[in-house]
C-alpha cells in the first residue's frame, strides 16, 4: 500500500511561533522551519504537503470569511490528500473546528486541527506531540482502506475530539480542551486507540463545499441582576438574526416580567432565540424548572447538549442559506454532523 498523504494548512497560533531572542515576544514563524524544528517528520511514514495563511494570525483574529478560506482550502485538495491537518491557535480552535463541520458536508477525510500551548521551539513544547500525533491521525486508514477518522476532529494533549462538541477549558494547562458531552474519538499513549462507535460513519455522496456564513448573531451570557433594559437595546441592533441566551443550569433564567417580555417581543419580532446551557457539560431540558417554563412558551429553541462554540457557528452557516428565521429554528432543531444529542 502507498503512503498515506496529508495536507498540512497552517493559520498561525503559539505551534507556529518563534520567540524574539532579545524581547521574548512571539512571532509567527515561516512554515519552511517546520522540519528544522521537528526532524522527526521526515521519518514519519507519510507524504506530506504544505500550505500556508500568507499572514499567519493568533486565533482571536479568526473571522468567518478565515474559516471560508480554509474550507476551500480544503474543497482545492481534497482528491489530491487523504488527510488534513489545520495548526491553528488554540483560543478559537473549537469554533473554527464547529464552523468547518457544517461548512465540509458530506466530508468523508479526516480534518484534525491541532496547535499547542507553547512554541515548537520550546524545550518543553506540547507542540510536537500535538502535530505528530495529529499526522497520523489524518493518515490513519481502516481495513478497508477508508479514513479511519472521517470528520472535522481536535486532537490536543493525547485526546482526539470531535470539533463541533469541544471547548476550551484551560489557558495554562496543555490538556486545554474538553469534550464534556460526547466521548473521545480516540486516547493517544502507547497505542492510538480509536472509539470507532463514536465516530461519525463514512459519508458518500462527495464533498460540497459551502461558501458562505452569515454573522448577524449575537450571544448573550445570563447573570444574575441582568437588566431587561439592556437586554432590550441588544435584541433592538437592527440587523441582528439570532441571538444564543446562555442560560444557568439546564437552560433556564429569571423569571423577572420585565425581562421575559423584552425576550417575548424580541420573538415576536421574528428573532430566533436560541437556548444553551453556560455550564461546560450536561444539557438544556426547557420546561423542567419553572424558570425555563416562559421560553418554552414563547418558542425559544433548546440547544440541548450544543456547546456555544458550535451553536453559534451553525447558526452562521445555516442563517446565510436561510431567508426565512423559522425555517433556520426549524433546521437548529436537527444534528447535522454529530453536534448534538437528542435526549
Ligand atoms: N493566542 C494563541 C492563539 O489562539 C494561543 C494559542 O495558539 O494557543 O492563536
Amino acid at each position: 500500500m502507498s503512503a498515506s498523504s496529508v495536507l498540512l494548512i497552517y493559520t498561525g497560533g503559539t505551534i507556529g511561533m518563534l520567540a524574539d531572542p532579545r524581547t521574548g515576544t512571539l512571532r509567527p514563524m515561516d512554515l519552511s522551519h517546520l522540519e528544522e524544528q521537528v526532524p522527526e517528520l521526515e521519518r514519519i511514514q507519510v507524504q506530506l504537503g504544505t500550505i500556508a495563511f500568507e499572514q499567519p494570525i493568533d486565533s482571536s483574529d479568526m473571522r468567518p470569511a478565515d474559516w471560508l478560506r480554509i474550507a476551500a482550502i480544503i474543497g482545492k485538495n481534497y482528491e489530491r490528500y487523504d488527510g488534513f491537518v489545520v495548526l491553528h491557535g488554540s483560543d478559537t480552535m473549537a469554533y473554527t473546528a464547529s464552523a468547518l463541520s457544517f461548512l465540509l458536508e458530506n466530508l468523508n477525510k479526516p480534518v484534525i486541527f491541532t496547535g499547542s500551548q507553547l512554541p515548537i521551539g520550546m524545550i518543553r513544547t506540547d507542540a510536537k506531540e500535538n502535530l505528530i500525533t495529529a499526522i497520523e491521525i489524518a493518515a490513519a486508514k481502516d481495513e478497508e482502506g477508508q479514513a479511519m477518522v472521517p470528520e472535522v476532529a481536535i486532537y490536543f494533549e493525547y485526546r482526539l475530539m470531535r470539533g463541533n462538541r469541544t471547548v476550551k477549558v484551560h489557558a495554562e494547562r496543555f490538556e486545554a480542551f474538553r469534550s464534556p458531552n460526547w466521548p473521545a474519538l480516540a486516547e493517544a499513549g502507547v497505542h492510538l486507540r480509536y472509539d470507532r462507535a463514536s465516530i461519525l460513519p463514512h459519508r458518500n455522496g462527495g464533498l460540497k463545499v459551502h461558501g458562505a456564513m452569515d454573522d448577524r448573531v449575537a450571544v448573550i451570557p445570563l447573570y444574575p441582576g441582568i437588566r431587561a433594559a439592556w437586554v432590550e437595546q441588544a435584541l433592538a441592533l437592527p440587523d441582528l438574526r439570532a441571538v444564543v441566551l446562555s442560560t444557568f443550569g439546564s437552560g433556564n433564567g429569571p423569571t423577572d416580567k420585565a425581562f421575559l417580555s423584552v425576550l417575548r417581543a424580541a420573538r415576536e419580532r421574528g428573532l430566533l432565540l436560541m437556548n444553551v446551557t453556560q455550564c461546560v457539560g450536561g444539557r438544556v431540558e426547557q420546561g423542567r424548572y419553572v424558570t425555563s417554563q416562559a421560553f418554552e412558551a414563547m418558542g425559544m429553541v433548546s440547544g440541548h447538549d450544543l456547546t456555544t462554540e458550535a451553536c453559534v457557528t451553525k447558526l452562521m452557516f445555516l442563517l446565510a442559506q436561510e431567508q426565512a428565521t423559522e425555517e433556520v429554528a426549524r433546521r437548529m432543531a436537527t444534528p447535522i454532523c454529530g453536534e448534538f444529542t437528542l435526549a
